[in-house]
């Protein structure tokens, strides 16, 4: 059975883009391996338009039901690989193999790591780059989590909820992240600032036991979160040598189509909305390639 169109990544991108090709009568499939992709790991959410505050998941939820009603195919399942054939793509899943005339790449980023000694050793043994998904293993417990953006910044609060000392430590004084996130972790009692600092290394036995900072300073712990950044992924569609810029997003013309013909990329994979990676730019961009391909159709 041959798709209109294949979206790879079921997230703020992917699933508008299925809710707008349905829409415009496309047959469309959503294919993602965690549904609702990385907002849906977001604890809180206060600048999605119209929703004044929610969990990422309800939002993710809504657009999933949204692609759904509209008449997307919503799928469950890892891509492992996507091959450029003669008239389309062929899409490689854990048990399926997919046609398609045109694909939509809407991977999202994977998340940055520190690369410091002990970060590997001790993962998923008190290392983490997700607080809403592995924070309740700290409960009542010491925290140390790295980073001055706007994950860093509302990760600390949630956690802070739950633990009972985050240390914040960020290698500037100034953030990144939105003021108003930063003067309410500068209100909680239990959400300490090490600024001007980084970690040199990890300490443990078993689990990890102690942050060790570049100064010296020594940080026990039995959480550390990592809440630098992510990077594009861009995997999948890297052996079609697509053109992308220094940091490996994929640039895309104002359509949202690559430079491989038929393959268009939205969200935060891609160059457009000035990399401003928020929902609704991500949501805009999976539309606008949506609406581009409907176009490339009519045109024949
Ligand atoms: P980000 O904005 O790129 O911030 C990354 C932070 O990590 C920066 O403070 C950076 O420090 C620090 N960092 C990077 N590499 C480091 C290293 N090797 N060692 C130590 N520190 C390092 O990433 P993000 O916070 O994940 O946010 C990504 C995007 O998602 C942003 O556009 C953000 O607004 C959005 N977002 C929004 C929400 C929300 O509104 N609810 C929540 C999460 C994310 P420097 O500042 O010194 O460079």
């Amino acid at each position: 059975m041959k798709y209109d169109v294949i979206i790879v990544g079921s997230g703020s991108a992917g699933l508008p883009a299925g809710m707008y090709a349905s829409r415009y009568k496309l047959k469309n499939i959503v294919i993602g391996a965690q549904a609702g992709g990385a907002l849906a790991t977001s604890h809180k959410v206060e600048n999605f338009p119209g929703t004044i505050s929610a969990s990422g998941k309800e939002i993710m939820d809504n657009f999933a039901e949204h692609a759904k009603v509209s008449g997307s195919e919503l799928l469950q399942d890892t891509v492992s690989e996507i091959q450029k054939t003669e008239d389309g793509f062929l899409v490689k899943t854990t048990n399926k193999e997919l046609e398609s005339k045109y694909v939509i790449l809407a991977t999202g980023n994977t998340y940055r790591k520190l690369g410091v000694p002990g970060e590997e050793e001790f993962l998923g043994k008190g290392v983490s780059y997700c607080a809403t998904c592995d924070g309740m293993f700290f409960k009542d417990r010491d925290i140390v989590l790295v980073g001055g953006g706007n994950t860093a910044l509302t990760e600390a609060l949630y956690l802070s909820e739950i633990a009972n000392t985050v240390y914040v430590v960020h290698r500037r004084d100034t953030f990144r992240a939105e003021n108003i996130w930063v003067e309410q972790a500068q209100k909680k009692e239990n959400i300490e600032f090490v600024l001007n600092e980084e970690v040199d290394h990890l300490e443990g036995s078993l689990f990890l036991e102690k942050v060790v900072l570049k100064s010296g300073r020594e940080l026990a712990a039995d959480g550390f979160f990592v809440a630098i950044g992510s990077d594009p992924s861009i995997e999948l569609v890297k052996d079609m040598n697509p053109d992308m810029d220094k940091e490996g997003c994929l640039i895309v013309d104002k359509r949202q189509e690559t430079s491989i013909k038929g393959l268009y990329a939205a969200g935060d994979v891609t160059t457009n909305s000035n990399k401003f990676k928020q929902t609704i730019m991500s949501a805009a961009e999976g539309c606008l390639a949506a609406d581009s391909i409907h176009e490339d159709m009519l045109r024949g």
